[in-house]
């Protein structure tokens, strides 16, 4: 169920949205980066790595979107962390009664059934600016952006080679943009490409928080594709995409998130006053 990406990094395909849960080893246990979805995939998880005799001693949510703040209590209680932005995005949706409804609202209801809510978005923020995960174990870099969520994070273990994009560069998804939370999403995501870019080198394995692993020849070939997407959106065009094509994942679900977000960057336009 665990599969080896690069030396000492695992990691786990949910159902899901191909969702990927990524292991780290460490000295005196594991790094957790995104758990998973569905409560038997954690809780699978769980009795793996129990029985490789592997404690996780940390874990890290890349961004605070739901589907990325799961937990079971069978991973233990090490802390979870995440970026300053990120803890306090996951704080302020969970503050007030109707959050749990408020969520679900935007699952699909048979996987919200299928998930383990009991320990949903306890996230510790790190200190801003903090350059590593506070671990035991191989140097994990943590490049902030502000593109697709806030607080919004990709993880360079350097050591390995290895790049966990968190929802950036998939091969599945399109550019998710963060239209709330930003005064300008398109530039925001375009800057947060380039940051990816900058770290590209000496990156041997790229693995997104949804699609497939990329070798090195695709960290640059999804940045490319990536941009490609975001000038036709700040264009207000239909990009060709493979990821909006017949074939792409769940069918709708993409064209229609693309006519969303067309739609929204339309009505800031408007409301700036700002042609295109
Ligand atoms: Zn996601």
């Amino acid at each position: 169920m665990l599969r080896q990406v690069a030396e000492g990094v695992l990691i786990h395909e949910s159902e899901f949205v191909q969702s990927n849960a990524v292991v780290v080893h460490g000295r005196a246990g594991v790094l957790l980066i995104d758990p998973g979805v569905l409560g038997d995939e954690m809780a699978a998880l769980a009795t793996d790595l129990r029985e490789l005799g592997l404690p996780v001693v940390a874990g890290f949510s890349t961004h605070p979107h739901w589907d990325h703040v799961l937990w079971h209590a069978g991973l233990g209680a090490a802390p979870r962390y995440g970026t300053a932005r990120c803890a306090a995005a996951a704080r302020d949706e969970m503050s007030d009664e109707g959050w749990k409804a408020r969520v679900a609202e935007g699952i699909p209801p048979d996987i919200a059934e299928q998930m383990s809510w009991d320990l949903f978005g306890l996230i510790t923020g790190l200190p801003d600016g903090t350059a590593r995960i506070p671990w035991d174990g191989p140097h994990v870099r943590i490049v902030e952006h502000q593109a697709h969520a806030p607080g919004h994070a990709a993880l360079l273990i350097e050591e390995r080679g290895v790049l966990v994009a968190g929802d950036m560069l998939s091969d599945v998804l399109i550019p998710m943009l963060d239209l709330d939370d930003t005064a300008d999403p398109i530039e925001d995501y375009l800057a947060a490409l380039r940051l990816l870019e900058g770290v590209a080198d000496g990156v041997d394995v790229l693995v997104p928080g949804h699609g497939s692993v990329g070798g090195a020849d695709q960290v640059r070939a999804r940045i490319d594709q990536d941009r490609a997407y975001v000038h036709a959106l700040s264009d207000a065009r239909t990009p060709s995409d493979p990821r909006l094509g017949p074939s792409a994942y769940g069918k709708d679900f993409l064209p229609s998130v693309h006519a969303r977000q067309l739609q929204g960057l339309a009505g800031r336009s408007e409301r700036d006053g700002t042609p295109g």
